[in-house]
């Protein structure tokens, strides 16, 4: 793996870890507050409607105590004592239609009972109003007394009415009632039966039968918060029948005055419903659970029995947690557009700073292999620039310095090599100046000894002295040239030593009609600290090739300035100019364009010579205008400083 994958991989989880971890955190905090909330409001939603239905049921019972005082009732209990006698007593059919208008009318403005029944003490139906309408008795009995139903003939519920306390609401499934549900039909609550007292003796019952519509009513009222599905779950575990059983259903419509619908388990309606626990009963939730959230809350409503009411409300998780769901769905959508974009980001982050790495990489390497022309480019991010522009300048210094040292090699080498042919040079002088004195010598004793007359003889002697003396000139110039014997320093003012040297040249000036003229410009208060000889012959050298190269009649200006600690000597003709394609090889020894016999070619390579051992310069230039234009330049020692 590549150490930028590296790099990047390692900040990406850096930056994106922390990132989702707060961010699931962040949201599970909050779906645990919101899971709270949604219990707590839940929990007081069950209660509030629970002691509605609370209230309304204690309203009834009370109601029906009340109703077992009135005056149509105790007046007809008297009568109903008699219910066993063989004669029917006088004045009941009266006493009967009494109690069946007040108990109409009683219905009339709120229909509180679904049925409402005087019964005798052995449980037969003598009055009975459905609704706010009194059922006739229709069925003549085995008794005196007409009934309104036919015999039940139940000794086991008459045994429990004899059990009842007078003053007392006792709840069961009257026969009359049960006979009902021999179908699969729905009963929700219980009838009421309370004991009727006539002269200190139980002799009859008035039993009510509740459909739950007023409990119906009050479950409508309560707030569907959250989209919550409210049930009313009977539990009874001493009667499976009823253990479990449904009343009312938000969703699947059902109320408690559906009487005629099937019954319905919780179990088999709502297989996801956590029975088990909810069969325990009491208050609280369970909200962890895969499909729905349950919330619950618990009343008994029939004060003498176990049975009790469990109202359940039911929320479907995603609804109550969709925007938890949603929230860890963005964060990890968000997470992975941040991945993409990171990588995406990333990639043109590296390619930006690689690919000028990788070019300056190669510049390196070619540099390496030995392309030292090679440079980097100035490109990508400032750092990689930086570095191109340090190698460029560290390759320039290179190239400078590899130059430097070809230089210095050249002129070492062009030294030994004058050196050579200087050594070379004077052994030859040498050994040609002796025997040519020699030559001279015998000239001249030859010439002394010819006659008066001999003019020819003597003209050929003249001609043959003429060039020995031109050979005796070079091997002087080659011994000047081979000489070179170290410089004895002395102080000297420029002005002085310009002007001897221009004296020392002013016969051959003359010879060819050319004027030497000095313009020194303040040398006299210049000084030079070398050797006066030796300069006053490259001085001359100089001269005399100005002189050489001016036609006749021509000034050759000697000029002297300071500058910047030099003094600059220039020696100006108005010749012909330097020869165009010889210009580098001037300076070579026994370089010359001048005919034979008049030039030896060793004048300014022993002029060169000199003045770089008194550390001059000395250079050949044309001239604007045309003539030549040597310029010599040496270290100057100024007067006022001595
Ligand atoms: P020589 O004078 O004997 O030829 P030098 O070494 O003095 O030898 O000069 C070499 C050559 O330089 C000359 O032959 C000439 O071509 C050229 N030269 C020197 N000085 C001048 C000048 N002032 N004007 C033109 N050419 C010059």
């Amino acid at each position: 793996m590549q150490l930028r994958t590296h790099i990047l991989l390692w900040a990406l989880l850096a930056a994106l870890l922390p990132l989702g971890v707060t961010g699931l955190v962040a949201v599970g905090h909050l779906e645990q507050a919101h899971r709270r909330e949604v219990a707590d409001q839940l929990g007081a939603n069950l209660r509030g409607a629970l002691s509605a239905v609370e209230r309304q049921l204690l309203a009834e019972r009370e109601m029906l105590l009340g109703l077992a005082q009135v005056q149509a009732l105790t007046d007809y209990l008297p009568l109903l004592a008699a219910s066993r006698d063989p004669l029917r007593p006088s004045g009941y059919e009266e006493a009967v239609t009494r109690l069946n208008r007040f108990l109409e009318a009683f219905q009339q403005p709120v229909t509180t009972f679904q049925l409402l029944r005087v019964m005798d003490r052995d449980g037969i139906t003598r009055v009975k109003v459905r609704g706010t309408r009194s059922v006739p008795a229709e069925f003549e009995g085995l008794g005196t007394l007409p009934q309104v139903e036919e015999e039940s003939n139940a000794p086991e519920f008459v045994a429990w009415l004899r059990g009842l306390v007078p003053g007392e609401v006792a709840f069961t499934i009257l026969p009359s009632t049960r006979r009902g549900l021999d179908a699969p039909r729905r009963l929700t609550m219980l009838d009421a039966v309370v004991p009727l007292q006539f002269a200190g003796e139980v002799v009859g019952y008035l039993a009510a039968t509740t459909w739950g519509l007023h409990v119906d009513r009050a479950l409508e009222r309560v707030p569907r918060l959250y989209d919550a599905d409210l049930l009313l779950v009977e539990l009874d575990s001493a009667t499976p029948r009823r253990h479990g059983l449904v009343l009312y259903d938000s969703t699947g419509g059902l109320q408690l005055t559906d009487l005629d619908a099937t019954p319905r388990m919780l179990p088999s309606t709502y297989p996801d419903a956590p029975w088990t626990m909810l069969q325990v009963g009491g208050e609280g939730h369970l909200d962890d659970l895969p499909t729905a959230a349950w919330y619950h809350a618990e009343i008994h409503p029939y004060p003498n029995r176990l049975t009790s009411w469990l109202l359940l409300a039911r929320v479907d998780r995603d609804a109550l947690l969709i925007r938890y769901q949603q929230g860890r769905q963005a964060i990890a959508v968000g997470a992975a557009l941040a991945l993409l974009a990171f990588f995406g980001l990333a990639h043109w982050g590296a390619r930006r700073v690689a690919m000028p790495v990788a070019r300056l990489e190669r510049t390196l390497a070619a540099y390496t292999e030995g392309d030292h022309a090679r440079r980097a480019e100035p490109d990508g991010p400032s750092e990689v620039q930086r570095l191109g522009v340090a190698f460029n300048r560290l390759a320039d210094r290179l190239a400078r310095a590899d130059r430097e040292r070809d230089a210095a090699q050249q002129q070492l080498l062009g030294q030994a090599r004058l050196a050579s042919i200087g050594q070379m040079a004077a052994g030859l002088a040498h050994e040609i100046n002796n025997p040519l004195n020699n030559v001279l010598a015998y000239l001249k004793l030859v010439r002394r000894e010819l006659p008066v007359d001999a003019e020819g003889p003597r003209h050929d002697l003249d001609a043959a002295r003429e060039e020995a003396l031109r050979a005796a000139s070079i091997i002087r110039g080659v011994l000047d040239f081979a000489r070179q014997a170290p410089a004895r320093r002395e102080r000297f003012t420029v002005a002085s030593w310009l002007r001897d040297a221009i004296a020392s040249a002013a016969e051959s000036a003359r010879q060819r009609s050319v004027t030497l003229q000095l313009d020194d410009r303040g040398g006299d208060d210049v000084a030079c600290d070398a050797d006066r000889g030796q300069l006053q012959q490259v001085l001359i050298n100089l001269l005399l090739n100005a002189v050489q190269a001016s036609p006749e009649g021509a000034t050759v200006e000697v000029m002297a300035e300071v500058l910047d600690g030099w003094v600059l000597v220039k020696v100006c003709d108005r010749g012909a100019g330097l020869p165009v394609a010889d210009r580098e090889r001037l300076f070579e020894p026994f370089f010359t364009t001048k005919p034979v016999g008049a030039g030896t070619g060793l004048g300014l390579a022993v002029a060169l010579g000199l003045a770089e051992q008194n550390g001059g310069r000395l250079t050949l230039v044309d001239r604007l205008g045309g003539g030549a234009e040597a310029r010599l330049e040496l270290p100057l020692v100024r007067e006022d400083v001595l």
